[in-house]
């Protein structure tokens, strides 16, 4: 059971006044707030342990590797990976797919190879593949979704075939909120031969992951939309891929010899965590899962999805109003469209009223162009937001309406 009045007063930044108006902050799904466990582990380790990590021999440096070395081990708990070898820190979910992209897809991919993935992806998992192919030659195809947000699994199973070397599909959807049936989608993937890529970004905040229950080869995802720090991130993978994949960059930290006629790597999971990392970020990262762990990941989705019905209904209530993502599984996401105001206008009055969503394609325009939609609006939920701020959003929108309709 959630106890969300405890929950947020975790959190300094729910409790303050925008435009004279209580924060109701539901721009979850491009970054989330932070507890204060997150934010006085990053001032801790900076006032007390803070040195670089690996090289040194003296206190600090020791307490500093202690520290990030402790915070993959716990990202190795977190999915479920079999070793912390397979836990690379990354920037993000951005550079974790690019790193793939480059590493493995330069290695692995042909002319003639074929790369699928879904109309409903991120620009995050799209461009990465283009420039790869751009480079390289194989095509990129592209599973449609249905009208009410679920992956089209029909068509999926039609563009899968023996030129398919890789599926990269995102767990859930930024805009439509679709949970995606990723372990069938693996299977479906392995059956042909192929791998299979999982975009964790919206994913990992709201539900259960286990990376070996799942059955993917790589899977992504960003601290700062976990309630930790923004500039750190997680690529996992399989290690025999990783063992196999060449470096992405080269500098300090990933080599263990280096000579003017030829350098050799260092071991996983250094091999691609070229010059110093974000140490205080990994660490605060360590923080974030410690506290979300605590809460429960089964607990937070079910408290989640009864906020998600409550808003649905809520949201259906306002005249002219027409959600955009109906699929049966997904999260607490929620786009729309109104049809007397546009969705940038929408956004405006409603940070007036104090409540922070967002308007834009969400960096998903092919998604916008199959949805026939320049833009709309998202109000996106964590386990800190309650039934009285889908209140107020809902309150909000009628405002709204008095002014535009
Ligand atoms: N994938 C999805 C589904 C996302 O929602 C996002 C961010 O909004 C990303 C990838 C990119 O994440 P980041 O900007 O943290 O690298």
């Amino acid at each position: 059971m959630i106890d969300v009045n405890r929950i947020r007063a975790d959190f300094p930044g729910l409790a303050q006044t925008v435009h004279g108006k209580p924060l109701v902050f539901l721009d979850n799904a491009a970054s989330a707030q932070k507890p204060r466990a997150v934010i006085d582990a990053v001032a801790h380790h900076y006032a007390h342990d803070y040195a670089n990590v690996h090289r040194g021999v003296h206190q600090l440096a020791e307490r500093a590797t202690d520290a990030y070395e402790g915070a993959r081990e716990k990202v190795r708990a977190f999915l479920g990976a079999a070793s912390t070898r397979e836990i690379v820190f990354v920037r993000g979910t951005t550079e974790a797919i690019n790193l793939v992209a480059h590493s493995w897809g330069r290695h692995a991919l042909r002319a003639g190879d074929e790369v699928l993935i879904t109309e409903m992806e991120h620009h995050a998992n799209i461009v990465p593949w283009q420039l790869m192919a751009e480079e390289i030659g194989f095509t990129l195809r592209v599973a449609p979704i249905l009208d009410d947000g679920r992956l089209d699994m029909e068509a999926f199973a039609a563009l899968l075939n023996e030129r398919t070397r890789l599926v990269a599909v995102a767990h859930m959807s930024n805009v439509l909120g679709t949970v995606n049936p990723v372990q069938e989608i693996v299977d479906m993937a392995h059956a042909h031969g192929a791998l299979c890529l999982v975009d964790g970004a919206q994913s990992v905040s709201h539900l259960p992951v286990n990376v070996q229950e799942l059955g993917c080869d790589f899977y992504a995802f960003s601290g700062h939309k976990l309630f930790g720090p923004t500039g750190i991130g997680v690529l996992w993978a399989r290690e025999a891929l990783l063992e196999a994949m060449p470096p992405y960059q080269g500098g300090g930290e990933m080599i263990r010899e280096v000579s003017f006629q030829r350098s050799t790597w260092a071991d996983l999971p250094y091999k691609f965590e070229a010059g110093t990392p974000h140490i205080v970020g990994a660490i605060g990262l360590g923080a974030a899962i410690d506290y979300v762990t605590a809460i429960g990941l089964q607990a937070i989705a079910e408290y989640e999805h009864g906020l998600l019905e409550y808003a649905t209904e809520a949201l259906e209530s306002v005249p002219g109003l027409t959600l955009v993502g109906r699929a049966p599984h997904k999260g607490a996401v929620l786009s729309f469209v109104m049809d007397c105001a546009h969705p940038h206008d929408i956004g405006t009055i409603l940070d007036g009223e104090g409540v922070a969503v967002r308007a834009g394609h969400h960096c998903a325009m092919p998604l916008m162009e199959r949805l026939g939609l320049p833009a709309t609006t998202r109000a996106s939920f964590a386990f800190y937001n309650t039934r009285e701020e889908a209140d107020a959003l809902v309150a909000a929108l009628y405002k709204v309406r008095e002014i535009f309709a």
